[in-house]
């Protein structure tokens, strides 16, 4: 059916939105999008987020209130979490504190409850943690670089990868960048995996130096694109596929089709409002066979 903008104003489908409390609750003031606006979000979006939320451990970016409050990352378990949120234990480190997880549509709507308006989840499977089954490439625009620049970045990055064997995929980051993204059969370490992105990112910073750095030191160079590999660490992340970012303007972000990449679909070209109606327009799912295209780390 008709897909309204989420600020909360549509019909509630029944149930699952009724623990709510505060659902008019404004998160983000300038887009009128509200709590109830998220969560509908989140549980539209629920099929193509799945995937990248469910079984992992997630880092959450919590802003009670909303874009322009306090912010924090929550790592951990809180006073009153939600009961659809589980506390986990990390099965490689038992002996620290327990992580964060959701397993259901239940699990997003309280994220949105708990004022988690992005979400950041970890590289690998809590079923398999120890190996990553996703390496990132993050794009991270100096001042003065331009948007086709970035995209030249990204469309680099995808070709080195793709040499290697590997399948890229593509998204807005919500922010200033682009995130390529490779699915991995979870065989290789963290260690491997951030040895083989350093390469990469090192290989486009020798081959056009005046385009690319790969060391955190330059990460800030004017002119340059900070090709960043260090999001490929244990207990590291990356924003979600389809998470919102706490932002003006409600920028989301958005997997998109490689030919999609143009000066018009610039960074925080998907939001809030458009997100949902994009999916539904599309025919398919640019990052459709994602998980099918895993391949070991080369
Ligand atoms: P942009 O395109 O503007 O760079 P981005 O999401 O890629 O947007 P980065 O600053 O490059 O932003 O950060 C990359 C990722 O690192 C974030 O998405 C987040 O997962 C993680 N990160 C950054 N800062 C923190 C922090 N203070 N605590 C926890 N994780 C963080
Ligand atoms: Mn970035
Ligand atoms: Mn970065």
């Amino acid at each position: 059916g008709e897909k309204a903008m989420p600020t909360g104003e549509q019909e509630k489908p029944a149930a699952l939105f009724k623990g709510l409390t505060h659902p008019d609750r404004i998160y983000w003031p300038e887009e009128g999008v509200t709590k109830l606006g998220l969560a509908e979000y989140y549980a539209e979006m629920w099929d193509y987020l799945a995937p990248f939320v469910t079984g992992r451990a997630l880092a959450l970016l919590r802003c009670p209130e909303g874009i322009n409050g306090e912010r924090f990352f929550q790592k951990h378990k809180w006073r009153g979490m939600n009961a659809a949120i589980q506390s986990v234990k990390d099965p490689g480190e038992p002996d620290e504190e327990p992580l964060l997880s959701i397993r259901d549509v239940k699990g997003i709507v309280a994220l949105a409850q708990s004022a988690a308006l992005e979400i950041h989840p970890w590289g690998s499977t809590l079923k398999a943690v120890e190996r990553p089954d996703m390496l990132i490439l993050d794009l991270d625009p100096g001042e003065g670089v331009a948007w086709t620049e970035v995209i030249e970045g990204a469309t680099f990055a995808r070709r080195l990868l793709e040499e290697a064997g590997l399948a890229a995929y593509v998204k807005t980051s919500g922010g200033k960048g682009l995130h390529v993204v490779a699915p991995l059969k979870p065989k290789a370490d963290w260690d491997a995996v951030k040895a083989y992105t350093k390469s990469v990112a090192d290989r486009m910073a020798d081959e056009q130096p005046d385009r690319y750095v790969s060391t955190i030191t330059k990460a800030k160079r004017v002119g340059k694109i900070f090709v960043d590999y260090l999001r490929n660490q244990r207990g590291m992340t990356a924003v979600a596929p389809y998470s919102p970012r706490a932002r003006p303007g409600a920028p989301v972000s958005m997997p998109v089709f490689w030919e999609e990449l143009s000066p018009a679909v610039g960074p925080q070209h998907f939001t809030l409002m458009n997100a949902v109606a994009r999916m539904d327009a599309l025919s398919e799912d640019p990052w459709k066979d994602f998980w099918e295209k895993a391949r070991p780390l080369p």
